[in-house]
């Protein structure tokens, strides 16, 4: 049989073509169903990145890959937020590397701050989007909701682009997500953390472990207890079921709101205790005044 080798010239015109072609589709779905800010209702002209491209601004925090490995809303993995709710949902406050909740100027919070400096914690550092309040509230609680698919993933989008740095340089091994018990599953619970953690997964080029980390104990909810019963609540609730996938890797675990940190710890600890070398936490928003 004869093989027939493409030229370099009929190799860029095929991926010209190929390119071409993905733009139109694009733009196709976008004229039938056209995407809308999440918060503010308005319309974009295009998936995000592309968004900031026509506006001409914010170039340097939008990798052209973005667009074309996440821009094409059959994957769900799309931005919906313009620019100016986009800013809304960060916080430029300075934050501690360690626990990730905001010092003031006058701080020094170098490594730690006054609030997490004498205390143990199981995971390294926390990287967060923002501070659970006004707008980011609102998307946080719309990503639990049963159609939260786009809001989770437009949202770890946003923790991506925000957060590229710090989330690239420790060179994670894999992600895991916060688990939740099977049972949640069934009741149309959106899991959040698990849609944000698989856009992370993507936009950092990591395995994402499924299965390593499992809720095999149902535990009445956190948001209705205080702080300290929180910690009693989850002990012994997780458990590792794949020890060698997780065995001496730096992992980047995610979920969606860090409030007292008692999930953190606990699931931190346990894989920790499985053999995880390192245990980095990646969360959309931090509670702020709990402890
Ligand atoms: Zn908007
Ligand atoms: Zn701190």
């Amino acid at each position: 049989m004869d093989v027939v080798v493409p030229t370099a010239a009929e190799c860029r015109t095929r991926s010209r073509a190929a390119d071409a072609s993905r733009r139109l589709a694009a733009c196709g779905v976008d004229l039938l169903f056209p995407l809308q800010c999440l918060v503010c209702r308005r319309r974009l002209l295009r998936a995000w990145p592309a968004h900031f491209e026509q506006t001409g601004r914010r170039a340097a925090a939008q990798p052209p890959w973005v667009f074309e490995r996440f821009g094409s809303r059959a994957l769900g993995f799309t931005i919906q937020f313009c620019e100016e709710c986009f800013d809304r949902l960060l916080d430029r406050r300075r934050a501690c590397p360690r626990c990730g909740r905001p010092v003031g100027p006058y701080i020094v919070a170098d490594d730690d701050c006054p609030s997490c400096r004498k205390r143990s914690q199981a995971y390294r550092r926390v990287s967060r989007l923002g501070v659970y309040d006004g707008v980011l509230r609102q998307v946080c609680i719309r990503a639990k909701s049963p159609n939260g698919g786009p809001a989770a993933a437009s949202l770890a989008l946003a923790l991506f682009l925000h957060q590229r740095q710090r989330l690239e340089s420790p060179g994670y091994d894999a992600v895991v997500a916060v688990p939740t018990h099977w049972i949640k599953t069934l009741t149309g619970h959106h899991n959040a953390a698990y849609t944000i953690a698989t856009v992370l997964a993507r936009c950092l080029d990591l395995p994402l472990l499924e299965k390593a980390l499992i809720k095999h104990r149902r535990t009445p909810d956190q948001s209705e207890l205080p702080g300290k019963l929180r910690r009693r609540n989850l002990i012994g609730a997780f458990r590792v079921s794949d020890a060698q996938a997780v065995r001496n890797k730096r992992l980047l675990l995610v979920d969606d709101i860090l409030t007292t940190g008692a999930t953190a710890t606990e699931t931190s600890r346990t894989l920790r205790r499985a053999g995880a070398r390192a245990v980095d936490v990646a969360v959309i928003a931090i509670v702020e005044g709990t402890r």
